[in-house]
């Protein structure tokens, strides 16, 4: 072949220590998320197109310029989903779940967007997520945040993120907000870029989240949404805090915390580090009450979080251990049978056992310090007339032995 085959840019294979740190917070965060009682669910990776457009906000960044959106043969407009908040509200309506609630909703999976790819961003990443439909509590909202940071602590990365908390308020809030924004930026329009120049006109929200620099400067003397809550909002938001206390999660406000899509109400979060750069939000959610509403289902209040596998993966100490099994060693054919016979009992019992498919005693030795085995169990002729084999620590060297039927209860 010409040239060898390369995955497509902004995608990566998975192998080795990528994937077990991949593997290890995906099941860190699947196993902490049944201990707040979510259910995992398992939603298609492709949507009709309508799902995410209309849903996302035709001014997201996500619609405007990152989804994956095709004709498929039939002339259905599909999109590889960019994130699975509308994938999982679509789900709720397709399945007749509008009627049973709460629903405690855990997924893992790949999303999709055409992004630039760099250390952080890929075209296809993995997300892990939570959300909880149904309950309109400030205590529902305490509770998927403190989920979230539960699972960082389980990860041991807590301490090298920041929770960021804002508030964007209600509709009355959120239109007093857009209107000071528009004064404000239409003040220092010429200095804007011209992406938010669009945002102005169609979502001027939207700026706060723009990473231009010169936006940015301009961002960093905007009004903030305090002034223009309502009293209804900032109970709610105080009532917010106030559960984060009592779960003992620690966090910072940050007025500017705005979110990237446009469904978004009351809370919205972050954790942030500042380990990875300029992609440093490992976690994102908040509120979106008007969701399900909107599409095509009755008004259902709900709150949840997104965050990136990639990055958490990124972020952890010490990479989860590779397997290490015990190495059946027979010394020659006629030990063989005896090995198999010994190697199906150890993988009965749970501990780990392989045999190399070939080789003397020698080279299926070397091999087995070669894979990272913790033991070689060694049988030979004088061992199998005895139904006893040689168990070596491959760590310590040391040596002992064992009676055949011994070995899961010695091994395990
Ligand atoms: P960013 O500001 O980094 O673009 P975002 O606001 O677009 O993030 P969300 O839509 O909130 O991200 O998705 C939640 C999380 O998913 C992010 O905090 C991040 O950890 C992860 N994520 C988003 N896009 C990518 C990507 N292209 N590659 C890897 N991880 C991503
Ligand atoms: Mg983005």
């Amino acid at each position: 072949m010409a040239e060898a085959l390369q995955p497509v840019r902004g995608t990566r294979d998975l192998i080795g220590e990528e994937q077990r740190r991949h593997a290890y917070v995906v099941d860190t965060a699947r196993r902490v998320a049944a201990l707040y009682g979510l259910e995992e669910w398992a939603t298609p990776i492709f949507e009709e197109t309508r799902v995410f457009a209309r849903t996302l906000g035709d001014t997201s960044d996500v619609v405007t310029k990152e989804m994956y959106t095709f004709d498929d043969r039939g002339g259905d407009s599909i999109t590889l989903r960019p994130e699975n908040t509308a994938g999982v509200c679509r789900a709720l309506i397709s399945n007749g779940l509008t009627q049973s609630l709460p629903q405690r909703v855990f997924y893992a999976g790949p999303m999709f967007r055409y992004e630039r790819p760099q250390k952080g961003r890929y075209r296809q990443f993995h997300q892990i997520g939570a959300e909880l439909i149904g309950p309109s509590e400030p205590l529902a909202d305490a509770e998927v945040i403190a989920l979230g940071w539960h699972i960082l602590n389980a990860l041991g990365v807590a301490g090298s993120t920041v929770l960021e908390l804002n508030t964007l308020g209600d509709t009355a809030s959120r239109d007093a907000y857009r209107a000071a924004l528009v004064a404000y930026f239409s003040a220092h329009r010429g200095a804007l870029s011209d992406d938010s120049r669009t945002r102005l006109q169609h979502n001027p929200l939207r700026i706060l989240d723009s990473k231009d620099a010169g936006d940015r400067r301009l961002v960093a003397d905007a009004p903030t949404i305090n002034g223009a809550l309502t009293a209804e909002a900032s109970g709610f938001y105080d009532a917010v805090r106030r559960c984060l206390e009592r779960f003992r999660v620690p966090f910072r406000e940050n007025p500017r915390i705005v979110r990237g899509l446009d469904y978004y109400n009351h809370t919205a979060f972050e954790f942030v580090t500042e380990r990875l750069g300029a992609q440093g939000t490992v976690m994102g959610g908040g509120r979106y009450d008007g969701l399900v509403q909107q599409m095509g289902g009755p008004a259902i209040p709900a709150v949840g979080w997104a965050a990136g596998v990639e990055r958490l993966a990124m972020l952890l100490e010490t990479p989860p251990a590779p397997p290490a099994p015990v190495a059946l060693v027979p010394a020659g054919p006629a030990e063989e049978g005896a090995a198999l016979a010994a190697m199906q009992a150890l993988r009965a019992a749970g501990v780990p056992a392989e045999m190399a498919y070939r080789g003397n005693l020698k080279r299926r030795l070397e091999r087995a310090n070669r894979i990272g085995a913790r033991a070689a169990v060694i049988i030979g002729a004088d061992e199998l007339a005895r139904g006893v084999a040689q168990v070596k620590d491959l760590g310590t060297g040391e040596q002992a032995e064992v009676p055949i039927a011994d070995l899961a209860a010695r091994l395990a």
